[in-house]
């Protein structure tokens, strides 16, 4: 990385963020504790990491104006969410070291191109159609049905997604989509969800946390459990191996999280297929903050900043709980008051809030990291909490 990034500079270097939102406000806070500067492009004054921040341009992610003003205060950018358009990350890239390039970011913006990326990677993905016209809809395989309905761009936490058990239901569902271009996926039989979170610098080396098992309830992360025996170990590691493989075939710089499903395909330990990727940290990782030797924002810091990657160490088992909006509020919209002193007080229990001031259902407000000493101690913490917050 060229210019005064690291350290040892009499000049201290700033970070910059595309977008304010809570893992753009890990990102600065893992940031300034390693007495970096930093500057968040994010048109809402609330964002939770504008306010946070060193510097907060609050204007549109393409307005020119609060492009140049970003690259003018930083030495290098990163983006904390992959709608962020990819001709700013290249406007910015003639400025500045930009990781994510766009080129990355743009394929994990576009479900047909990130695909085609899977393929190319050489890494099994659900089977699939692309739905652009009429046409695609009238000769489709009807081995995909029954089948999910995805718009290829803007789809996120399950929005953006149908699911169809037949051809009636696959057009009524294009209809409603207004008729954007989608993927169809087969629908899997899942035996289970996992994960991992890498990261690669400049010079392509990689690093990389052992995969995690995620539960997703409504389309959102709620649990992630981050121990030795949540996977089995011959899939953990074909997990590593196919993240890799991913990240290498695009030269991505920064940190890249993999999803994957566990198929069931009649074998005890079922096959991996390759879901998704975010070019950015992911709320899988989060554990990684109370159970690792470096958090994935730290290896964003590093990543960004050239860096050399710290070795990796996991000290603790840890589940981590999504703390969504309906933690505050119950059904009916009225609020609800859980006993934080009573979940506080239990051993390994972490709390991190984003500062958002609204509890909407369905919202990430927060997460809970549990650590412990063994896993049997982690799984009765678990329970407390899982008891307490209802
Ligand atoms: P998002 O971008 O909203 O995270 P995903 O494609 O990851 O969208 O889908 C959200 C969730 O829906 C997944 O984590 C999984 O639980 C379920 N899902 C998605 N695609 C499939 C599929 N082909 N078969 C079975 N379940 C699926
Ligand atoms: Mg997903």
């Amino acid at each position: 990385l060229p210019g005064t990034v690291g350290t040892g500079s009499t000049q201290v270097a700033t970070l910059g963020v595309m977008g304010g939102g809570q893992l753009g406000r890990m990102f600065v806070h893992a940031a300034q504790r390693m007495g970096f500067f930093t500057a968040v492009l994010d048109p809402d004054p609330q964002s939770p990491a504008g306010r946070v921040s060193h510097h907060h341009v609050q204007t549109a992610y393409d307005d020119a104006t609060g492009l140049a003003h970003l690259s003018q205060l930083c030495d290098a950018i990163t983006t904390e969410f992959e709608n962020v358009p990819a001709l700013s990350l290249q406007t910015l890239a003639a400025q500045r070291p930009v990781a994510p390039g766009a080129q990355a970011v743009a394929v994990a913006q576009n479900r047909i191109e990130e695909k085609s990326h899977f393929v190319a990677s050489g890494v099994l993905c659900a089977p699939y159609a692309v739905i652009e016209n009429a046409e695609h809809l009238a000769t489709l395989d009807t081995a995909l049905l029954p089948g999910i309905l995805k718009t290829a761009r803007m789809g996120y936490d399950g929005k953006g997604q149908v699911r169809v058990a037949n051809a009636a239901e696959l057009a009524a569902a294009w209809e409603d989509l207004k008729r954007v271009p989608c993927v169809l996926e087969k629908m899997l039989p899942l035996k289970a969800e996992c994960s991992v979170l890498l990261a690669r610098g400049w010079d392509g080396q990689i690093v990389a946390y052992p995969a995690q098992r995620n539960v997703h309830v409504d389309g959102i992360l709620a649990v992630t459990h981050a121990y030795v025996g949540n996977l089995p170990a011959a899939l953990a590691a074909r997990a590593l191996a196919a993240a890799q493989s991913i990240a290498r075939q695009i030269d991505y710089v920064g940190v890249l999280c993999v999803e994957f499903f566990v198929v069931d395909d009649g074998s005890p330990e079922g096959d991996l297929i390759v879901n998704e990727i975010a070019p950015r940290p992911h709320n899988s990782g989060h554990y990684t903050m109370d159970a690792c030797s470096h958090s994935q924002f730290d290896l964003q810091v590093y990543s960004l900043a050239g860096l050399a990657l710290p070795e990796l160490r996991q000290h603790s088992p840890a589940i981590m709980l999504n703390l969504l909006g309906d933690v505050w509020q119950d059904a009916a919209g009225k609020p609800r008051t859980p006993d934080w002193q009573a979940v506080l007080a239990l051993p390994g229990t972490h709390l991190h809030l984003y500062g958002k001031l609204a509890a909407r259902p369905g919202r990430k407000m927060g997460h809970l990291n549990i650590t412990a000493g063994d896993i049997p101690s982690l799984l009765a913490t678990t329970r407390q909490v899982a008891e307490l917050l209802g």
